[in-house]
C-alpha cells in the first residue's frame, strides 16, 4: 500500500500556501496519485476560482480521476519555465454540469 506524501504539520517557519496566494505568483499546481500514478497539472487561479482563495494549495482539493482515490494523491506547486509554455498539458474547467435527482413521495406529501 502506498504511504501518503503529505507531512502531517507545514514547516512552522513557512506559511502554507494558499490558492490564491499561488494563483498571484504564476505557480502550477501538480497532483500525482500514489496509486496509480496518474498526473495532471492545474492552474492556481482555476482552482481558485472554483473552490475559493482560501484553500491550502497543497491539500489535495480532488479525487484522481483514473482511480478514484483520495488519501495518496501528493499536491507539489512549481513555477513553469518558458519551456513549459506551450507544451504543458493543464487541466482547466469548463461548463458546469447541472444534475436534477429525483426522488418517489406520497401523492399529497408534499404542494404542489
Ligand atoms: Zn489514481
Amino acid at each position: 500500500m502506498p504511504v501518503p506524501q503529505r507531512p502531517a504539520r507545514p514547516h512552522p517557519g513557512k506559511p502554507e500556501p494558499r490558492l490564491g496566494d499561488a494563483s498571484l505568483e504564476g505557480h502550477v499546481i501538480t497532483y500525482r496519485c500514489g496509486v496509480c500514478h496518474r498526473t495532471v497539472h492545474f492552474l492556481p487561479s482555476d482552482l481558485a476560482q472554483v473552490f475559493g482563495p482560501n484553500l491550502p494549495a497543497l491539500d489535495p482539493i480532488l479525487r484522481c480521476s483514473k482511480c478514484g482515490q483520495y488519501e495518496y494523491i501528493d499536491v507539489r506547486l512549481w513555477f513553469p519555465g518558458l519551456s513549459h509554455h506551450g507544451s504543458l498539458i493543464v487541466r482547466r474547467p469548463t461548463e458546469v454540469i447541472r444534475t436534477q435527482k429525483w426522488r418517489n413521495e406520497v401523492l399529497g406529501d408534499r404542494w404542489p
